[in-house]
């Protein structure tokens, strides 16, 4: 066993456990319709006003499917590398609940619209993992129950009832919280890549039922639970940790798990039984007769993938060998498709390293302290033309990296473009060998005793260059002021 599989292993009583885990994702079709209406879908309406007769399941009232969801799912089927079935199937599974007035959820079982496919995934040491996937389906939201409206009644709210939403079925790839997360995280970014799905988990958005079971390390598959809609990465990793310490627990105690449905409970941090797992036989699964299977043309799919953009795992091997940037720095850019636009629209007659790390840190936590949004034109009031005239000061040797955080700061500030900051406040660097000259020779004069002790400990030049720059009010050319420090002092380069 490698080390990054043992240390993922939980410790017992009676010895290690190793955690198995397979999500199903639900993820709402970036859509203005429904599955099966014409209703509108947007966030935000009041209750019951985005419901068509369809949705609320009035008699005779036929679904007719929405074919931009169709492509959705169809493009997040190539995003995932997986195989896209040109004949597939609308299925009833029958249950009872409040908030679904069909008393059924039209969904897929038995041929689902995408088959098997792949997600790369990186751990946040940098190593990566893959995570196949069994399937994508497409099916119908439920609407809402609302409780908390008044004291004696449960009102309901069918503005979700039929919104499309794709299921995303894992296989059991995943050996921990982090590992769990970080698929989600990855997941999500290549659904905003393709334009597929919004990725809002607050708004309930993005979901994950997460099925887990414990065994010893290779052992046996254990029984596993499924925690439903789960939708935070921290309620995801909360959860995980929580229901296998549980499960462990109950075998170590000579137990044996009930397969189950289980909720989770942020306050409380803990997962409570909701009911026995149901098997599919419990749903009466059957094609629905009001939709004919579902047929695609050849020539559509390959329309699709040709007009695929460029996903994140192709664009941080692109930046790589383009830029020579580090997997870590492509890594962050490609997060965000927007801040690899903003990065390569900076970039253009720059220092690649230069811009990565302007973007990467400057610009990054410029955004997250103001929310400024990161676009390719640039983030908040801070422009790409700032950004390369920003550069181009550091490059041409104006101002010295000390003094560029300087700069930035006074540019996130909103005191204008830089060079406009750099003439105010007098920060252009001093290259004028005299001047620094000057300050390197007070320096050695006020302090005898460490310009002595140098010769003997050479790394102890640090020191001194420090005391330079201060003096210099941090506007010394650090590569002039080490060599003038080296002469004087009769330190060896
Ligand atoms: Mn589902």
């Amino acid at each position: 066993m490698t080390d990054s599989a043992s240390s993922k292993l939980i410790q017992g009583r009676t010895g290690p456990w190793e955690i198995v885990l397979g999500l199903e994702v639900h993820a709402q079709v970036a859509s203005n319709a429904k599955l099966f209406s014409g209703a509108a879908v947007g966030f935000g309406a009041g209750p019951n006003e985005q419901v068509s007769l369809v949705d609320a399941a009035m008699p005779g009232m036929l679904p007719v499917i929405n074919r931009h969801c169709v492509e959705q799912a169809v493009r997040t089927g190539l995003g995932l590398k997986a195989q896209i079935n040109l004949k597939s199937r609308f299925d009833r599974k029958n249950y009872f609940y409040p908030d679904l007035p069909q008393g059924y959820q039209i969904s897929q079982f038995k041929d689902p619209i995408v088959g098997e496919g792949e997600i790369e995934v990186e751990r946040d040491d940098g190593t990566t993992f893959t995570v196949r996937i069994e399937r994508l389906h497409l099916e119908q939201d439920a609407g809402k129950s609302l409780h908390d409206q008044d004291p004696n009644f449960t009102y309901v709210d069918l503005n979700r009832a039929g919104t499309a939403l794709m299921e995303i079925v894992s296989r059991p790839d995943m050996r921990s919280s982090d590992e769990a997360a970080a698929y989600v995280k990855k997941l999500r970014t290549i659904l905003l890549y393709l334009g597929t799905c919004d990725g809002d988990m607050e708004k309930g958005n993005l979901r994950a039922d997460v099925n887990v079971s414990v065994r010893r390390p290779g052992g046996e598959l254990g029984t596993r639970c499924e925690i439903k809609n789960v939708n935070s990465y921290r309620y995801i990793q909360q959860a995980i940790e929580y229901e296998a310490r549980r499960q462990i627990e109950i075998l170590e105690d000579g137990g044996k798990i009930d397969q189950e449905t289980r909720l989770f409970d942020p306050g409380k941090g803990e997962t409570r039984s909701m009911r026995s797992k149901e098997e599919a036989h419990d749903y009466r699964y059957f094609p629905d007769p009001d939709l004919l299977p579902l047929e695609l043309d050849p020539a559509w799919v390959k329309a699709i993938q040709y007009s695929l953009p460029e996903l994140p795992d192709a664009k941080k091997a692109r930046l790589q060998s383009q830029y020579g940037l580090s997997a870590y720095d492509a890594g962050v850019l490609v997060t965000e498709a927007a801040r690899a636009d903003l990065y390569e629209a900076a970039v253009v007659g720059h220092d690649p390293k230069l811009m990565a790390n302007t973007v990467t840190q400057s610009v990054l936590t410029f955004a997250n302290a103001t929310g400024a949004e990161v676009t390719a034109a640039g983030a908040g009031h801070i422009t790409v033309a700032m950004l390369s005239e920003y550069a181009q000061l550091i490059e041409d040797g104006v101002i010295s990296s000390k003094i560029a955080k300087e700069v930035f700061e006074r540019m996130a500030a909103g005191e204008g473009d830089p060079k406009a900051i750099v003439e105010k406040h007098g920060l252009v660097q001093v290259t004028d060998t005299g001047a620094i000259e000057a300050a390197v020779d007070k320096i050695i004069a006020a302090n005898p005793d460490k310009a002595a002790a140098v010769k003997d400990k050479p790394q102890a030049i640090g020191w001194f260059v420090g005391q330079v720059m201060r003096e210099t009010g941090g506007k010394a050319n650090p590569a002039a002021v080490n060599d003038i420090l080296k002469a004087k002092l009769g330190v060896a380069e």
